[in-house]
């Protein structure tokens, strides 16, 4: 394991690094609480064993920072002292210690202590890991493996946020895929799903690390485009559209419709970004569909403007 030693007195400090390297721990020493806690926060100890009284910050303060302020993964604390009293271990367990030993400690019972840690570390860990993959699945869609539409919302809540902070572009693109009804009457629903994983799978190949690709509803995606302006936002899903209408997919031709909608100074929510690209998604249907539409551009909503085909 990687372990931490937090004290003052060097010699004490140096003869159980010794005895900890003797058994195989990776080890480094702290002089002070303070240097302990930033030598844990930047590094990778998993367990701590430290001195009670130190200066700048005590075994004691260092401790609680360690559980209250937190830390990205669960750190065993071993407080070692001289002090050996009940309160002071009541004390200890309030402000967070798993565990005592006192000074000097006896190499057996250290090597016995550290089996305890080593078990608990294991179950936190991989509680950890299952809830990783909660969150996964909790945030995925099952079908295509993009976002789902929870996920989106968090995202462009974020991403909205962000783009107005900064000030700069968030686009947005809606694709629904065409008569797609007609695609599962004759060919299938599992064949449908097909085509729905297919094209989360383009649309995921298409886009940057940053962007956020999710499912929206049923046939229906959404891509968030952040700092990316009108042009280059409508370049993207008129690559998009010209992708799927052009995979040599199992039955048929599928093509989708394209709405697009990029932030500027009128739109005052990310609802409303979410509805401009909805509206001009709904025109790209109206207009015959296999097409992208700019709201800024669209007809009835600003200069009549229809980008592809
Ligand atoms: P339009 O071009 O106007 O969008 O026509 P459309 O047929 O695509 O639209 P409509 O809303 O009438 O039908 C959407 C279809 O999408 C109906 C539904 O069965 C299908 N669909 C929704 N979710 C799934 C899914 O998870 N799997 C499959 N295979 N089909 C789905
Ligand atoms: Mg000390
Ligand atoms: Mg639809
Ligand atoms: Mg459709």
């Amino acid at each position: 394991m990687k372990i931490l030693i937090a004290e003052d007195q060097p010699t004490a400090a140096l003869f159980l690094r010794r005895n900890l390297e003797k058994m195989g721990h990776e080890v480094a020493i702290a002089p002070d609480g303070e240097t302990a806690w930033q030598m844990i926060r930047h590094g990778e100890a998993s367990v701590l064993i430290s001195d009670w009284m130190m200066p700048n910050l005590d075994g004691l303060e260092l401790c609680q920072r360690l559980r209250t302020t937190g830390c990205d993964r669960y750190i065993y604390i071993i407080l070692l002292t001289s002090l050996d009293r009940r309160e002071d271990r009541l004390q200890g367990l309030r402000a967070g210690a798993d565990d005592f030993l006192t000074k000097p400690p006896d190499q057996d019972e250290l090597a016995l202590r550290l089996e305890i840690a080593e078990r608990i570390l294991a179950v936190h860990d991989q509680l950890a890991q299952y809830n990783l993959r909660l969150a996964e699945l909790a945030t995925t869609d099952e079908l295509t493996g993009v976002k789902n539409r929870r996920r989106f919302r968090e995202d462009l809540d974020l991403l909205f946020s962000q783009a107005v902070r900064h000030n700069l572009p968030l686009s947005l693109i809606l694709l629904d895929i065409d008569h797609f009804k007609q695609y599962n009457d004759t060919f299938g629903h599992p064949a449908g799903d097909q085509v729905l994983q297919g094209i989360g799978a383009t649309l995921r190949a298409a886009v940057r690390r940053h962007d956020v690709v999710a499912r929206y509803g049923g046939e229906e995606f959404v891509v968030l485009l952040p700092a990316t302006d009108a042009g280059d936002a409508a370049e993207l899903a008129e690559r998009l559209r010209s992708t799927i209408a052009g995979r040599p997919w199992p039955h048929r031709t599928v093509t989708a419709s394209f709405g697009v909608a990029t932030t500027d100074s009128d739109i005052a929510s990310a609802a409303a970004l979410v509805d401009n690209a909805d509206r001009a998604l709904y025109q790209a249907k109206q207009t015959g569909r296999d097409r992208i539409i700019h709201f800024s551009f669209a007809v009835g909503f600003s200069s009549r403007h229809s980008l592809g085909r």
